[in-house]
């Protein structure tokens, strides 16, 4: 359905993207994740057209995908885009945004559709407040639900829960998520927060140097993340004897050959965050209770 090839992609000559390619299935979930600066954004933007490519295709269905140079209007019916930065029309009110682009000739059908969009970025409370009083997270869902609007084919979403506090992200992130595979929306994420991807995303690909390093599933990648960047995306990982280690994949044991003395115990939650020195060298694993900082312990490690 989406049919990215040898996709290649500067500014002013300064290489971005390199001979991107993969494919994305209707109703497909995919991430893209890469470290600040690796491209994410640029790729998004490019597969929306606004961005004329060095090299290479993007394919809608049949419909090639083409840039300003090639294309009077950016941008097409069966695709929407909700950028990092979100440009709403400040001075009217929420539902007047989400409803912008609907028609007015069915003002009974709109109002259904945009109460339904509301419920959906749970802005109910908010539906004639003017955007321009809104938080930044609030106003990430007026634009989440204005580009839903009008049912696209395919959604690019650009860190779409950055701005939504803690207290929200959760339940936002399952009723959006949950939308667009009941309505079989395929949707291609940007994002650096591994809770955007686990539990979502039926695929992953991982930018890096201007050029995808992996495009596999989530379970895949966090069971054998090849390099240390796939790991540190998961979570804190150390590398013992060349092998890539999870924090939560060591755990203490009367004796071994693993002998480290404990720094600092961090407070996680269910819990505790060990750090540990092993032969001059930090090494982090879990644990369930605080640990005094000094003592020697043994460690071993669980697959
Ligand atoms: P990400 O979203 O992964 O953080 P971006 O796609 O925003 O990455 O940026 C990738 C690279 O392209 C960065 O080096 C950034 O400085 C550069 N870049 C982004 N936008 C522009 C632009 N409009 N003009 C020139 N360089 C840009
Ligand atoms: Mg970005």
């Amino acid at each position: 359905m989406l049919h990215v090839k040898n996709l290649t992609f500067s500014y002013n000559k300064i290489p971005v993207l390199k001979d991107i390619s993969f494919n994305g299935k209707q109703g497909e979930n995919i991430a893209i994740i890469g470290e600040s600066g690796s491209g994410k954004s640029t790729l998004l933007k490019v597969l929306y057209g606004e961005y004329d490519l060095d090299k290479g295709h993007v394919f809608w269905k049949d419909e090639e995908i083409l840039g300003p140079k090639f294309n009077l209007v950016i941008g097409y019916d069966f695709m929407k885009y909700v950028a990092q930065e979100f440009d709403l029309m400040p001075y009217i009110t929420v539902e007047e945004n989400i409803g912008k682009h609907l028609s007015r000739f069915f003002p009974e059908e709109t109002q259904q559709r945009i109460d339904e969009l509301i419920k959906v970025v749970e802005l109910e409370a908010f539906a004639n407040t003017k955007v321009k009083t809104l938080s930044g997270g609030q106003k990430q869902r007026v634009a989440l639900a204005r580009a839903l609007a009008k049912q696209p084919e395919i959604l690019l979403l650009d860190e779409p829960f950055s701005h939504i506090d803690n207290f929200k992200k959760q339940s936002l992130r399952r009723k959006v998520f949950r939308y667009l595979k009941d309505k079989n929306i395929t949707c291609i994420v940007a994002t650096h927060d591994k809770d955007d991807v686990l539990g979502f995303a039926d695929r992953m690909i991982v930018l890096n140097n201007n050029k995808i390093i992996v495009n596999d599933l989530p379970e895949m990648l966090y069971k054998n993340p090849k390099t240390p960047l796939i790991a540190s995306f998961f979570g804190e990982f150390n590398i013992i004897n060349g092998a890539i280690v999870y924090a939560n994949q060591l755990k203490i044991i009367e004796s071994s050959d693993l002998k480290v003395v404990v720094k600092q115990s961090f407070f996680k939650g269910y819990f505790y965050l060990i750090e540990a020195d092993l032969n001059g060298n930090s090494i982090f694993f879990e644990n369930q209770n605080k640990l005094e900082g000094g003592i020697e312990v043994c460690l071993s490690i669980i697959k």
